[in-house]
């Protein structure tokens, strides 16, 4: 068997600034419960290791106590959540990634200046959720071709036809880039005037999805790294099966199944931004463990971002 290692994969810079803002959390506030509002990336390894070390995580501030450490997850969280916050005089300890901080700040202005919004995303993911809470009434969420052609005969919430409106479109950033390219162009073919943002481009999604997309064809099935709650590792895999190979979603070594190989040569192993580098290399020790394994890692893109950790760390531990 030979495997190609695909780079870039796995953790982006908002996942790594996430993961270690808890982790100073957690040492820092060793004497508290820390509480983290949503998972605090998608990925099963990532929260059950927090989830050892006595973080708790909920999904309504209800239950938590007045002045408690709260952290909120990469995803992000509507404004709704953060007055709640305050109200209950939480120490907040936002590690929003900055890339979904700017999509929230280019829906309020907006907003702010007349649009209505066209959102291309999943409803109900935790992202979505937390920018559409920007503007509820001014939103509307779509994530098919057949939503956006459906938008020229249809009303917005307040009854208004799109067709009528000053029009700007935003999207989530986990999304397949290929697929909303398309959806955008169908957005501009029935309303000329749309404003598309430029503020939604998440560079490690562009590069993960690129870096399958160039690589898959050299190989005859791929392996993602990621959660089944993982946006970004779903699409990977999807893209990996537009290229014609079987793909397969797994959480870590223990779901490999040695059958999957039989009568493959050459196998694509990535992983999504919220999977960790030691459940990729524990993939490979087990495909090592099953075959004779030839191995190449193939750089697509080089990527240096780095985001600096939430200011609120030092603030509440002085
Ligand atoms: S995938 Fe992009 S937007 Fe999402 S956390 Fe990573 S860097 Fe931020």
């Amino acid at each position: 068997m030979h495997i190609i290692l695909v780079n870039p994969r796995g953790f982006c810079a908002g996942v790594n600034r996430a993961v270690q803002t808890l982790e100073e959390v957690v040492t820092r506030f060793f004497d508290k419960k820390i509480f983290v509002y949503h998972e605090i990336v998608h990925n099963t390894y990532v929260v059950n290791r927090f989830m050892a070390l006595g973080v708790q995580f909920i999904f309504s501030l209800n239950a938590v106590p007045e002045y408690s450490v709260v952290m909120f997850s990469a995803h992000g969280v509507s404004p709704q959540i953060r007055e709640e916050a305050v109200k209950k005089s939480l120490k907040v300890i936002d590690a929003t990634c900055p890339l979904v901080s700017r999509v929230h700040q280019a829906v309020k202005s907006y907003v702010e200046k007349g649009y209505h919004v066209i959102y291309i995303g999943h409803a109900g993911h935790d992202e979505a959720v937390g920018t559409v809470g920007e503007a509820p009434q001014q939103i509307t969420v779509i994530s098919s071709e057949q939503e956006a052609r459906n938008l020229t005969h249809q009303r917005t919430q307040n009854n208004l036809p799109y067709k009528d409106l000053r029009l700007a479109c935003l999207m989530q950033t986990t999304l397949s880039i290929t697929q909303t390219e398309q959806i955008v162009n169908i957005l501009r073919e029935q309303f000329p005037n749309i404003e598309i943002s430029d503020k939604n481009t998440c560079y490690a999604t562009r590069n993960r999805q690129e870096a399958v997309q160039i690589l898959a064809k050299q190989a005859d099935t791929a392996l993602v790294i990621g959660s089944v709650n993982s946006s970004n590792s779903r699409r990977l895999c999807e893209i990996a099966e537009q290229q014609g190979i079987v793909s397969r979603l797994i959480d870590g070594a223990d779901e490999i199944n040695p059958q999957w190989f039989s009568g493959k040569e050459t196998v694509l192993i990535t992983a999504g931004a919220s999977a960790p580098e030691h459940v990729v290399q524990s993939c490979l020790a087990r495909l090592h463990a099953f075959f004779d394994v030839s191995f190449e890692e193939v750089v697509v893109r080089e990527e240096n971002v780095v985001f600096s950790l939430p200011s609120e760390i030092i603030q509440y531990c002085e």
